[in-house]
This record gives C-alpha cells, structure tokens and sequence, in this order.
C-alpha cells in the first residue's frame, strides 16, 4: 500500500487561480513483512524501490525537493555494538532490508547529483504503541510479523500464545532486545525533521527516531501483561533466522540537531496499545472479516 502525506500550501497563479504547492513530501510507504520479502522479493523491489523512485520523479517535475523518508534500524543489520550511531556500517540481512539501504543510496546519490534536494532519512527502532484515543492503531493483515501486534491478539483472544523467538541470547533474560518507541514519538519525529529541512546546512541528513533503550521480548510482555491486565501465555522456541541479538539507538544526534526526543515509556506505549485493542479487538474490520 501507498500512502503519501504531503506538506502543502497554495498560491494563485497568473490567472487568479489557486493551485496547490507542495513544499516538502514524508514518505512513509512501504511493503514491510520480512518473511514476505523473502518469499517475494521482487515484489519488494518493484514496490519499495521502484516506487520510491517514481515518488522522486515526480516530486521532481513539480519541484519539490524536500523529502523526508521513513528508513528503518535494519539497516545497522545485526550490529557489533550498542547503541546504534548513524555513522555505523550498514547491511542489510534480508529483501526488506535490503530495499531501505538501496532507497537509502539512492537518496543520496540524488542529493549528491543535485543540491536543490533536501532529504531526511529517518531510522526507524521498533515503533508500538497506538493514538492515545484509541481511534488509530496498528491492525496487521494475516499472522502479525511483529512482537507488539502479536502480543495484542492473544490479548483479545485472537491467538492462543505468543511464540517467544530464543531464549538463548547473551542478554538479560535470554530473550531479544530492541528499542520500543511510542508512535506518537515517532510521529512527533517526523513534524521536527519537516522543520528541520529547512535549515541550509541539512544535504542528504540520516536521524535514528529511538528511544535509546533496549528492552527485553520479556519486559515488553510483563509492561503489557500489567497494562492489560491479561496473562499472555508464552511458547519458547528457537531463534527467528535473520533477528539480531540487541539493537537500540544512540539519541545523541536527533536530539541535538533535531531537538526532539521521545517523551514515552514502555508503559505508555502498553496502555495506549491495549485501549486501542479492547476498542477494536478486530482492528478496522468486524471478525467476520477477519476469518
Ligand atoms: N519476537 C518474538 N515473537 C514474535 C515476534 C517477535 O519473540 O512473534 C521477538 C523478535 O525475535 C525480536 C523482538 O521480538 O527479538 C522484536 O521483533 P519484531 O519483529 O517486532 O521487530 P524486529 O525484529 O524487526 O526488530
């Protein structure tokens, strides 16, 4: 699915008529699952890459060159160390990935080409959580791929247990660590990288949105247990091919440059997932249209 969110504004041309400006473009599009990119890679790439590149072209043609594009934490693939800077050597482990580094390259092989544009690559951690008025949240379609989505269902009765992927990681509890960032954090992200675009100095600029923290699959399913009020029942298997041991971001720089920094912990992202899900146990459809 693609979806465009557009920072517009008008002005009246010669004929007195008003025509819609575009001054900058958030490109938060993309087909996301890793276990489909496997199976469907060229999906992926048609999809990510190449619409990503029809996206530029026509930004072009209208000249607007200020872009900000959702990239994500894998592309630091299965980090040496922790926390995450921007500067770190970049992988990509799977298709999915894959196509966030090529979309990542590509931005700044354009920014070098051409100096008009103004790009922010934003890296996403592990965005959870829903809008606090439990109007708006994540509703997966099919087996949920991410922790927190899964976690929901059992929650509302849809799944029976949480499959745990390891217990053998050299970590505190054994389980994965990733940093959990509330999405209103994140969105709240993306309106400083808008501002921030329009500061001269900004060329091709990356930024991770986390919250510099790392927390266990554990810990997310104890906060969530004790938000719900609900026993999430737990399955231990063996580790998910491709899944890095811990990942989470250093804030350093998005803080800094960007003033912003994410306001919300654990708790909060629990809560607001779990009113959301009482709300809507079946995301935007009914269960018939789930079955
Ligand atoms: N995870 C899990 N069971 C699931 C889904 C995820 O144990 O059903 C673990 C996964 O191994 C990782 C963490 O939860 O340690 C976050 O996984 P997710 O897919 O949400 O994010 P990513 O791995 O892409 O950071």
């Amino acid at each position: 699915m693609l979806v465009f969110y557009c920072a517009l504004s008008t002005c009246s041309n010669f004929k007195g008529y008003y025509v819609i400006r575009f001054d900058a473009v958030i490109h938060f599009a993309g087909l996301k699952a890793v276990g489909e990119s496997v199976s469907k890679p060229l999906l992926y790439h048609d999809n990510n890459i190449v619409g990503t590149i029809t996206l530029l072209e026509v930004m072009a043609a209208h000249g607007c060159k200020n872009l900000v594009f959702s990239s994500s934490a894998t592309v630091y693939g299965w980090p040496k160390k922790v926390p995450c800077t921007e500067e770190f050597p970049l992988s990509a482990v799977n298709p999915y990935g894959r196509t966030k580094l090529f979309i990542e390259e590509i931005c700044r092989d354009l920014r070098n080409s051409d100096s008009q544009w103004k790009i922010i690559l934003l890296r996403y951690f592990n965005p959870v959580g829903a809008h606090p008025s439990g109007l708006i949240g994540e509703d997966p379609r099919g087996t949920p791929n991410n922790l927190m989505p899964f976690v929901q269902q059992v929650a509302v009765g849809r799944r029976q247990a949480l499959t745990v992927f390891g217990k053998d990681y050299s970590t505190k509890d054994g389980t994965g660590v990733r940093d959990y960032i509330h999405v209103v954090d994140l969105a709240d992200g993306h309106i400083a990288a808008l501002k921030k675009l329009s500061d001269p100095k900004i060329g091709c600029d990356v930024y991770n949105l986390g919250t510099g923290k790392g927390t266990s699959v554990l810990e997310m399913v104890t906060a969530f247990e004790k938000a719900s009020g609900k026993k999430i029942p737990l399955q231990i298997a063996g580790r998910r091919p491709g899944d890095a041991e811990v990942v989470y971001a250093s804030i350093k720089k998005a803080e800094t440059e960007l003033k912003w920094k994410a306001k919300y912990g654990i708790e909060e992202m629990c809560k607001d997932q779990w009113n959301w899900a009482s709300k809507n146990p079946f995301g935007y459809g009914s269960l018939e249209s789930k079955k």
